[in-house]
C-alpha cells in the first residue's frame, strides 16, 4: 500500500526505532508513547484491519503472538507483564489502517484499558 505509514516504515522510507524483526513481523517504538514501554508489533504484509483476516492470512496472528513473547522477554517485561491493544475500525479510533498491536508496559497500568 503506497500511502500506508507502516508499509513505509517496513520499506525503510520512514525512520523507526526497531526493536524486533523477522521475515514476516517487525516491531518498533510508538512515536507518541503512552507508557514507558510502548511498542507497535505489525505484520510486514499489509492487512488493513483485524476484520480483513481470513483463512489465507490468519497464520500471521500466530507469528505475531510468538514475536510478542520474544519481545517481552527481550524488553524484560515478561515477568511484570504488559497490556496488548488492537484497535479495529472507526469507533476504536484506529488511525493507521495496517494491523498493529500496541504493547504497553513498564509501569502499573491501572484499571482503565488505556493506561
Ligand atoms: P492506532 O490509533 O491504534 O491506529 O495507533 C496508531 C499508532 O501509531 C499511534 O499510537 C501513533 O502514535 C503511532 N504512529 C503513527 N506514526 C508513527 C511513526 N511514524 N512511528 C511510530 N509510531 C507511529
Ligand atoms: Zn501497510
Amino acid at each position: 500500500m503506497d500511502d500506508c505509514i507502516f508499509c513505509k516504515i517496513i520499506k525503510g522510507e520512514i525512520p523507526s526505532e526497531k526493536v524486533y524483526e523477522d521475515e514476516e513481523i517487525i516491531a518498533f517504538k510508538d512515536i507518541k508513547p503512552v507508557a514507558p514501554v510502548h511498542i507497535l508489533v505489525i505484520p510486514k504484509k499489509h492487512i488493513s484491519t483485524l476484520m480483513e483476516l481470513n483463512d489465507e492470512n490468519m497464520y500471521i496472528m500466530e507469528k505475531i503472538m510468538k514475536a510478542i513473547q520474544k519481545i517481552a522477554k527481550e524488553q524484560n517485561i515478561a515477568e511484570n507483564g504488559f497490556r496488548l491493544i488492537a484497535n479495529c475500525g472507526p469507533d476504536s479510533g484506529q488511525e493507521v489502517m495496517h494491523i498493529h498491536f500496541h504493547l504497553l508496559a513498564g509501569k502499573k497500568l491501572g484499571p482503565k484499558i488505556i493506561c
